[in-house]
């Protein structure tokens, strides 16, 4: 039996390393293991045999199948791997493929951009929560309870428990949360403070997202005057969007600041003659003032020692501003065509 088990392996394995062709070893793979298959015959033959030897016969053909499977299978494997090299040539001499880089999201550009300007002049980065009580988003910010002022910021409120002194929470609407929370851990100015984070509002068109970032500058310190303010903006608007890029300001009103201004810069396109994108002449960049008295109290700094200026900018309509262009949204589209161009 042994010496039987031995030749049909032997011949298999002759018979696998020629094959060249996976139908061919379908057919061999009934010559092994088919009704007809010297082994199958060996099988039957052992019934034959006297019955002490029959359990040792039974396993030599055990053992000789598990073998054979195993050499079909290897051959199977080594036909399947030459014929899909076949189909799918490697060419050595074709340009190899190279891994896209990408880059950092235009907004993420801006705040690098933004941090670094203002750091050249001493603000130092902080942020702030963007849930924050109301305390901290208005009534610090000189905006009392049930102020009409508060209409304007179209808030999210969250629901929680209010608290007996800072009230309810919401999603900030702006980053002067930021002002008396930085005044409170500085506690002595100086304060030269960038605040840089997420804000919303319920509005969206193409000038405006429910999120948003804003940047927000505070300086407090002594002697602070509007000159300080102005020579700010002219920094860094012409380090941000190019030295021909001048600022003015426009008085308006804002309860946290006295007096208070919307700051412009001047039309790229049509410089300061009005064209159908600025109309004016000029681009609103958002607003600023020299900070109000009652919010240096809310911090408790003294307004008759220090004296300080405040502004916020939003991030997505400063890049608007820089690049042209006409729609926010886009940029919280991740359409890769899009970014792709900057
Ligand atoms: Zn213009």
């Amino acid at each position: 039996m042994d010496k039987d088990v031995e030749k049909i392996i032997k011949e298999a394995q002759e018979k696998l390393e020629k094959i060249a062709d996976l139908k061919l070893l379908d057919q061999t793979y009934i010559e092994l293991f088919g009704k007809n298959s010297h082994l199958n015959k060996l099988t039957k033959q052992i019934s034959n045999l006297p019955k002490d030897k029959r359990p040792k016969a039974g396993q030599t053909i055990n053992k000789a199948k598990k073998q054979l499977e195993k050499l079909f299978k290897e051959t199977k494997s080594r036909l399947i791997t030459h014929h899909s090299s076949l189909i799918n040539p490697i060419d050595i001499s074709a340009p190899g493929k190279k891994d896209e880089i990408g880059h950092l999201h235009l907004v993420s550009q801006a705040i690098e951009e933004i941090v670094e300007i203002f750091s050249r002049l001493g603000f130092y980065l902080q942020s702030y929560p963007e849930i924050d009580w109301e305390w901290y988003v208005f009534e610090s910010l000189n905006m009392p309870k049930n102020h009409p002022a508060r209409d304007e910021w179209e808030t999210f409120f969250v629901k929680s428990d209010p608290h007996a002194k800072y009230g309810g929470q919401v999603l900030t609407p702006h980053t002067s949360n930021g002002q008396v929370r930085e005044m409170e851990k500085t506690k002595t100015p100086p304060i030269r403070m960038i605040n840089i984070s997420r804000c919303y509002r319920r509005q969206i068109d193409i000038s405006h997202t429910p999120m948003f970032h804003q940047f927000e500058g505070l300086l407090i310190d002594k002697n602070i005057s509007i000159p300080d303010l102005r020579g700010t903006f002219d920094f860094f608007t012409k380090s941000f969007f190019g030295p021909d890029r001048v600022t003015r300001l426009r008085p308006h009103h804002f309860r946290f600041t006295e007096p208070s201004f919307e700051v412009d810069v001047i039309c790229d396109i049509c410089k300061g003659e009005g064209c159908r994108i600025c109309k004016s002449g000029w681009l609103e960049l958002g607003g600023a003032g020299m900070v109000h008295p009652k919010v240096l109290k809310a911090g408790n700094i003294d307004p008759q020692k220090y004296s300080g200026f405040a502004f916020g900018w939003g991030i997505e309509r400063t890049i608007a501003m820089k690049t042209g262009l006409g729609d926010i949204r886009l940029l919280y589209q991740n359409d890769i065509r899009f970014l792709e161009q900057f």
